[in-house]
């Protein structure tokens, strides 16, 4: 007789193994020879539970314990830039050549592939970046969440965006001093959102959007350099017709007047627009499709504690994402 066992993601029982376990189609068998009897199994079982208090661990607990504490997140982050740093002076001189999709398609061009009717646009190199997560580490945020066992919630991330406290992530500032010392244009595109508060900040004189200037405030007190401009920071919900997640319209803004010559994000949504929301099999499918893209044009930083990629995983548990064999 076989007894099958759920494996609980991320619960103490689910990680409290013994006997020799099975991998089966999802489910973890346990071979009734090599068992201990019903009644030590439950013993155990009921010692185990009183001793860790019935906690359940955090969701996000590992992820965020490997942004905050490993040498391998930093290590992670300062390749990604170092490779996109010793991509600019290349990318900004290829005139013909962008890492926009959109912007390929509207030259009749493909990405990353010559376009001489770019080159005689005469549009000005920029690098297209994300915000959270690839220049702004929110972690603090996310080990409070750990730590009051809550959940990720619109108030509570805005009165995080409002204390202005996340820290810069590894690599990046000297990335974009050096692209600004190429001459080229950085640009972020972020899906911090615009929303009216009813308190406003101390100061704030954009009470449609106090988002953009804690932002435009945070980055400066993370170290990096004052914007250009106010413009070369674009919100969610910023223009009525930005108010999507999905950052399409906002980089078809910017290639009006720019060229994007490389995109740096932790999402796959900050690389190519209306992929970020497909399935599982499809992302990855499209991401093969354009891998002679990544570390040439597009450059991923690794966020393992939130994303699109947490999305993809529904319409089944996310345990029976798992492969087992
Ligand atoms: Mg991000």
């Amino acid at each position: 007789m076989l007894i099958s066992v759920r494996h609980y993601k991320n619960s103490p029982v689910g990680k409290f193994r013994f006997g020799n376990q099975k991998a089966t189609g999802g489910r973890l068998f346990y071979s009734e020879q090599t068992m201990l009897p019903m009644k030590t199994r439950l013993t155990l079982l009921l010692c185990f539970v009183l001793a860790s208090g019935c906690s359940v661990q955090h969701d996000s607990m590992n992820a965020i314990l490997w942004i905050q504490t490993s040498a391998e997140y930093q290590s992670n982050s300062e390749m990604v830039f170092n490779v996109a740093e010793s991509r600019l002076t290349l990318l900004r001189d290829k005139q013909d050549v962008t890492a926009d999709i959109d912007q390929a398609k509207s030259f009749g061009c493909n990405v990353g592939t010559s376009c001489p009717g770019l080159a005689a646009a005469g549009l000005i190199p920029a690098v297209v970046l994300d915000v959270d997560e690839t220049v702004l580490d929110n972690s603090v945020f996310g080990a409070r969440l750990i730590e009051n066992g809550e959940q990720w919630k619109p108030g509570a991330w805005d009165d995080w965006v409002s204390e202005k406290s996340a820290t810069p992530v590894p690599g990046a500032l000297a990335f974009i001093e050096r692209a600004r010392d190429e001459g080229v244009a950085v640009i972020y595109v972020t899906n911090r959102r615009c929303s009216v508060r009813e308190r406003i900040s101390e100061g704030s004189s954009n009470q449609s959007c106090p988002q953009k200037l804690d932002t435009l405030e945070n980055l400066v007190t993370a170290g990096y350099p004052p914007l250009a401009s106010a413009d070369m920071l674009i919100l969610q919900g910023e223009q009525p017709e930005w108010d999507s997640s999905e950052k399409q319209l906002r980089r078809q803004h910017i290639a009006k007047r720019y060229r994007i010559m490389m995109l740096i994000g932790d999402d796959l949504g900050d690389l190519a627009s209306n992929i970020k929301k497909t399935s599982v099999e499809e992302r990855a499918r499209f991401v093969s499709n354009h891998q002679s893209l990544l570390g040439r044009y597009w450059f991923q930083l690794t966020n393992p504690a939130y994303g699109s990629w947490r999305g993809a995983l529904s319409g089944k548990p996310a345990q029976d994402y798992l492969r087992l064999n």
